[in-house]
């Protein structure tokens, strides 16, 4: 079946022009004008033609003392639709002692549920005998990036004589760490010092994770990083001193990728003045910051020292935060984003001229799917490309919050944002899933991707 997608604007991570998709069975058939005899057509004139979202950070369903984090894989990828994402990685943490292999066919079913396609980083969280033959066995499964974490060293940290062989490890099978930067020892003594000293509050939160917390780590890293010869991908760069770091080493010729989150760019650490019930939908790590570290992650990624744009999606429910009501050290880390991405960089950065629109399209989608070996099936709308894309209506406004949006919780960090802009139409391998911002679920599910190696 052909479907065409007649006169809307196409943007791609280079390049605007209005011309035609052609879309046949689960593929992108051919971009401009044809005279195949297609079966359906959707007028997008007037409109904007964008790849599927590729979000590369987010926790469906994860697992934590206050209970799974609240967005199912099948609630959680019906909003990154709704959103305009079609493509995820999601993350494996396996439990002590257990085997990668085996969390990951435990994760796998996990996300049978998921309506689009999805991939995941695997978590080593401890070194043992038989680790490094894990990680090789994963590859072979088609995962190429693997996660670790320097701070929450009680649940899924890794000590530095670990780091350094995951590191090893990974760099010999080329393929990519991500890495969460954070002096996980410094934190903790910092937490228990809040602790004693009676400030329990949300507020702590931030203050004992400073800045240089995340800088340090992320230089730390950076070293043990290019000792072994693997490439570094550090999630959710928070903070100004991050990217110095992150910057020298890339004018080194070393390969280190910086991503960072939405609500970076555009919430700060006022946040955390308030009550408990107002403040602690803001409990991430790591946590906002100052209105001087948003102007600099918005220059870096203009400038192209940050590649990607992840959502570090993690809902939680008011009831699920409250678990930390009297100690701020037992409030779930995260909040929901999936969902908001793309119209917040839509409305945040390309409309007030911070960013082009291909450049939105770059960190959004083309970066994300290059990066961890998904590219040129997603990430850019060409021929031969998986059929995983958006028709952006610009000319609608909404106001975002959790009375509305799609994301399975009562909380919202972008509460009241005006949002310009949805995705009217998203076809998914060639599906149309959303209609006139409408869900139409037909059953039919997303599917596991095997990834390449990296592609950097
Ligand atoms: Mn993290
Ligand atoms: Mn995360």
């Amino acid at each position: 079946m052909i479907t065409r997608i007649a006169g809307g604007t196409l943007v791609t991570s280079k390049s605007m022009q209005v011309t035609d998709v052609w879309i046949k069975d689960d593929k992108v058939m051919h971009v401009g004008a044809g005279d195949f005899h297609a079966e359906e057509t959707i007028d997008a004139s007037g409109l904007y033609l964008l790849p599927g979202g590729v979000d590369p950070h987010v926790h469906m369903q994860l697992p934590t003392p206050a209970g799974p984090s609240s967005d199912t894989f099948y609630t959680g990828s019906v909003a990154a639709l709704h959103g305009g994402t079609t493509t995820i990685i999601d993350f494996v943490t396996p439990q002590p002692g257990q085997s990668l292999v085996d969390a990951l066919e435990a994760r796998m079913q996990e996300a049978e549920s998921s309506l689009i396609d999805y991939s995941f980083h695997i978590s080593p969280i401890e070194w043992r005998d038989t680790t490094a033959e894990e990680i090789e066995a994963c590859f072979k499964r088609g995962i190429t990036s693997f996660k670790i974490y320097m701070a929450y060293k009680q649940a899924v940290g890794l000590e530095d004589n670990e780091v350094e062989r995951v590191l090893q490890t990974v760099g010999r099978l080329g393929g990519m760490i991500t890495v969460h930067a954070e002096m996980g020892d410094e934190i903790d003594a910092l937490r228990d010092q809040s602790a004693a000293a009676g400030k329990l509050e949300p507020d702590a939160h931030r203050a004992t994770r400073p800045n240089h917390t995340e800088a340090d780590a992320v230089k730390k890293v950076i070293d043990m990083a290019a000792d072994a010869s693997c490439p570094l991908y550090v999630v959710h760069v928070s903070t100004h001193e991050s990217m110095e770091h992150i910057r020298n080493a890339q004018a080194k010729g070393q390969q280190v990728i910086a991503e960072t989150c939405p609500h970076y760019l555009l919430l700060d650490e006022s946040k955390y003045a308030g009550t408990f019930e107002e403040t602690v939908k803001y409990v991430l790590s790591p946590p906002l910051r100052t209105e001087a570290d948003q102007k600099a992650l918005w220059h870096a990624l203009k400038d192209g020292d940050i590649s990607t744009i992840g959502t570090d999606h993690c809902p939680f429910t008011l009831a699920q935060k409250s678990a930390g009501k009297d100690d701020f050290r037992k409030i779930p880390n995260g909040a929901g984003g999936v969902e908001h991405r793309i119209a917040l960089l839509y409305t945040y950065g390309v409309l007030p001229e911070k960013i082009s629109f291909q450049k939105m399209v770059d960190v959004a989608s083309a970066q994300p799917a290059k990066i961890f070996g998904l590219y040129p099936k997603k990430g850019e709308i060409k021929a031969g490309s998986d059929a995983d894309l958006l028709v952006w209506d610009p000319n609608t406004e909404s106001v975002i919050s959790s009375k509305n949006h799609h994301q399975n919780s009562d909380l919202n960090i972008y509460e009241k944002f005006t949002s310009v802009g949805n995705a009217k139409w998203v076809i998914r391998s060639g599906e149309v899933v959303i209609a006139d911002g409408e869900l139409i679920d037909s059953g039919v599910t997303g599917k596991f991707l095997k990834r390449k190696n990296i592609l950097i």
